[in-house]
Parts: C-alpha cells; sequence; structure tokens
C-alpha cells in the first residue's frame, strides 16, 4: 500500500460518474460542499459509455424513457437529439452537463474504489487503485453512486449445456448471434431489446418467460408514451384501469403470441416498454417458450415437457445490487438480502456521512429523479451547518420506521422490486425532505 494519504477531510467522496454520481457532484458543488470523485472507467456517463468497463450497454442501446422525462431539469438535451436517444448521444450529453458544470475535472478516471470504511478519529477513508498502486483518501464521508445495473444475476439453471451462455451485462453486437439458434431466457428491457437485434441475425430465436407481461408502445397517440398523463397522477386502481384498456388497443392481447396472461396488474411489475418484440412474434422471426426446466446437452428443456436444440442461451436475468467496497452492516441489507434498508434507498442508520445514491428502480423517475436524490443530500449537509434543528428532524425520521413509497401499487416480490418506488411517491417525499431543510 503507497501510504499517501490525502489530507482534506472536509471533502465528501463521490464513488461513480454516471448520472448519479455527476448529479451527486453538481448537488455538492451548489451547496457549496467540497468533494472529490472516483470512475474505474476513463470518463463521464457510467454505463452509457459502451466502453466503460462496468457498462452493460449495447450497440442497438436506447433510451427506454422519453429524453423529456428523463433528463436533468437544468440541462434539457438539445432539441435536435431524437425522443429516445442512442447510448452515444447520451454520452455525448453527459459529457457536456459535466464541462458545463467544470465537474470532470473533480474526478480521477480510471480509479477503483475497492474499500471505503468509517475512520476510528472521525470522518472515511476511502482506498482506490489506479495504475496498479492502492491509495488511501481520507474524507468527511462517502456519496456512493456506482449504479444498480452492472453485477449479473446468474441463475443456477439444473443440467449442462455444450454451447455458449452469455449474460446480458456482457452482450455488445449482435454479430454474435450469425447463424446460430437461439435462446434469450427471460423478457426483461434488456432482453426484449436483445431479442429484436437477434431476429435479424439468428437461423431462429426463442424467448423463455416465466410470467406474463405488458408491454407499452414508445408512442401513444404520435407522442412518446410517458410524456402523457404527467402532472396529478390518477389512484393507482384507476391509472391501472385506463392504461389496461389503452394497451388493448394499442398493442392487443399478448396471449395471442404465446405469453402468459399476467397474473398481476399492470405496474405491479416494471413494464416493457417494446412492441418490436411483438411485431416480429407476430412476422413468426420469434417464439415464445415457458420457463426453463433445465440446461440438456445441445439444447434446454423446458416445463411443458417441450425441448429444443440450440448454440447460443443468452441470460436476460438482471442484475444484483453490489456494493463490494462497504461492510454489508453498514447498509442493513433487507431479509431476503436483496437489498438494503436505506431511509428513502439513499440514508443509512449506520453512518450519518455514507448515502447510496440511483439504488432506486421506478417506472419513468428519470434523471432528474436521480438528481433530487442528490439534492437532498447536499441540502442535508448543509442544514447540519446552518439549520442543524432540521438536520436532526430528518435524522430521526432515518433511524425510525420507513415510509409506504409503492403509491399504492403492489409491487410483485421478486429481488428487482425490492428497492422499486413509484415515481410519484418517491419525489414528492424527496422534494418534502429538501424543502424541510431548506
Ligand atoms: C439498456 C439500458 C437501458 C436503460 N434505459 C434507461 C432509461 O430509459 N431511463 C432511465 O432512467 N434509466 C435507464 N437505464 C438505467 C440506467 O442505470 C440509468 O439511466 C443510469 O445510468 C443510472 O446512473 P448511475 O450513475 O446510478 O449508474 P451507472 O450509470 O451504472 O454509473 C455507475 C458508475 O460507477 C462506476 N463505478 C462502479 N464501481 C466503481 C468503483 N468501485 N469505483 C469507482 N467507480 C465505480 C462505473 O464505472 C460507472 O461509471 C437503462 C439501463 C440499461 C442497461
Amino acid at each position: 500500500m503507497d501510504p499517501t494519504i490525502s489530507t482534506d477531510q472536509r471533502t465528501y467522496a463521490v464513488i461513480g460518474a454516471g448520472p448519479s454520481g455527476l448529479a451527486a457532484a453538481r448537488n455538492l458543488q451548489r451547496a457549496g460542499i467540497p468533494w472529490s470523485g472516483y470512475e474505474l472507467a476513463q470518463g463521464v456517463g457510467g454505463l452509457w459509455d459502451i466502453d466503460g468497463p462496468r457498462s452493460t450497454v449495447y450497440e442497438s442501446a436506447h433510451l427506454i424513457s422519453s429524453k423529456r422525462t428523463t433528463e436533468f431539469a437544468e440541462f434539457p438535451m438539445s432539441e435536435d437529439v431524437a425522443d429516445y436517444p442512442s447510448h452515444r448521444e447520451l454520452l455525448a450529453y453527459f459529457r457536456a452537463f459535466a464541462d458545463t458544470y467544470d465537474l470532470t475535472s473533480g474526478f480521477r478516471f480510471g480509479a477503483e474504489v475497492v474499500a471505503a470504511a468509517p475512520h476510528p478519529d472521525g470522518g472515511w477513508t476511502v482506498t482506490v487503485e489506479q495504475d496498479g498502486r492502492r491509495t488511501e483518501h481520507r474524507h468527511a464521508g462517502v456519496l456512493v453512486a456506482n449504479g444498480t445495473l452492472s453485477e449479473p444475476s446468474v441463475p443456477d439453471l439444473a443440467g449442462k449445456f455444450d454451447g455458449e451462455v452469455l449474460h446480458t451485462s456482457a452482450y455488445k453486437s449482435p454479430t454474435i448471434f450469425a447463424g446460430k439458434r437461439v435462446l434469450i431466457i427471460g423478457a426483461g428491457n434488456s432482453g426484449c431489446d436483445i431479442a429484436v437485434d437477434a431476429v435479424h441475425h439468428a437461423a431462429s430465436v426463442d424467448l423463455s418467460v416465466r410470467r406474463g407481461y405488458y408491454f407499452v408502445p414508445k408512442y401513444l397517440f404520435g407522442k412518446p408514451a410517458d410524456t402523457l398523463n404527467q402532472g396529478r397522477p390518477l389512484p393507482p386502481r384507476i391509472k391501472q384501469a385506463v392504461d389496461t384498456r389503452v394497451l388493448r388497443m394499442f398493442t392487443g392481447d399478448p396471449t395471442r403470441f404465446g405469453f402468459p396472461k399476467p397474473d398481476y396488474r399492470i405496474y405491479e411489475s416494471h413494464p416493457i416498454v417494446n412492441t418490436l418484440v411483438l411485431h416480429h412474434l407476430g412476422h413468426g422471426d420469434l417464439r415464445v417458450r415457458p420457463d426453463v426446466e433445465r440446461l440438456d446437452g445441445d439444447g434446454v428443456a423446458f416445463r411443458d415437457g417441450t425441448r429444443s436444440p440450440y448454440d447460443l442461451v443468452v441470460l436476460a436475468t438482471g442484475y444484483h445490487l453490489h456494493y463490494p467496497f462497504l461492510d454489508p452492516a453498514l447498509l442493513r441489507w433487507r431479509g431476503r438480502g436483496s437489498a438494503p434498508d436505506l431511509y428513502l434507498n439513499i440514508f443509512t442508520q449506520a453512518d450519518p456521512d455514507l448515502f447510496v445514491l440511483g439504488m432506486i428502480e421506478a417506472s419513468g423517475i428519470g434523471w432528474q429523479g436521480r438528481y433530487e436524490q442528490a439534492e437532498l443530500v447536499a441540502s442535508y449537509l448543509r442544514a447540519r451547518r446552518d439549520a442543524p434543528d432540521a438536520a436532526r428532524a430528518l435524522e430521526e425520521r432515518v433511524a425510525g420506521p420507513r415510509p409506504d413509497l409503492s403509491g399504492g401499487y403492489r409491487y410483485l416480490g421478486l429481488e428487482r422490486m425490492s428497492y422499486y418506488v413509484n415515481k410519484d411517491a418517491y419525489r414528492s417525499a424527496v422534494r418534502a425532505e429538501i424543502e424541510g431543510l431548506s
């Protein structure tokens, strides 16, 4: 270990320069709180930089939510940019954001945080590996923004497969499908995008699903679907009834194409924003298969007793939350261990100077929702100096029961849903805290 220890112990460390880390840096800057950032990749942009070591975007990746519901409010995307920009345009957007607010120079790049721990004399020690050297840095605290969609969740499938197996985290280009019989396991947003990529190259493409899904088109009535019905949220039952009817009109009944009927209501799980999948099913380019029973040599056996041969199996089975540089006890992982138990998915009970950003899954939360998380952390740190009573009141809430952030929706008990929030309920809770601190 190199003994170098940076001495400015008033600075907060920001881990990651993706949308959440940039939002953290920007809000600390706005609040006049010194910060210093560490980013494993060679530049800003997070997973939107396809060359980043933890990036999970692929060549065909575009925004799933539209630009106006996703962008940072203080930095709107230009009119020239498409409604659903590609990862390349998004990387350019984040670079422009970081340069405009002079954030880029505050990060060390190619710098991986390998440990972050409270120091016995107060503050935090952050251990960083860069160019094969480890250095320790003292900081006032840590804002963790290392992303939620990089650590693959790989199911333990029975049996053995003789062909290739690939998790979506490693998928970049559809050329890998050329001439192959492909099975994609899981029909989340990445699974559906990749199935659509594959139909243009593969010999055949099957999509194995466990449950039914709701497919939302990217455009409704000629407008990006997520820009409709913004503003005052409808009560859940009414929104579910109205949107189910609208979807039936636009996309019909996915069971016609072989999908199981969903055994839950719309918005109780993350909706799939993709109708190309239905288009290709309708053209016979793609087939829906049931859940996998076991891998079986040169093929896969399904739960309905059928079996098919494949060359390549793509696991579109999602991601785990992953904070390998932190002692898990600091995060109080919940019962099943799938998500930390944090107040507003941000504040830990263990340490008032440890914050997690970006640990939210929600339909339509956008980068502005992540920006507001960072704004809340910066407001809290400033209040500790300028409005200590308000800061203490927040700390009491951090130690108390968790507010209901479901917006009245009953989410499915899946791993991914363990940190799911309703965007309206969540953003109003965060905004109420920001107002209480100012
Ligand atoms: C295909 C795809 C489509 C998506 N579409 C949308 C969409 O339409 N709308 C939307 O809102 N979201 C979408 N997302 C979700 C996406 O995660 C967010 O948009 C956003 O990137 C989250 O930002 P983040 O900063 O929290 O995490 P990330 O973007 O993952 O950034 C985390 C950063 O932390 C760095 N890092 C990780 N570990 C360390 C370490 N130990 N030390 C230093 N640095 C580290 C990484 O290198 C990375 O740069 C999509 C994701 C994917 C994969």
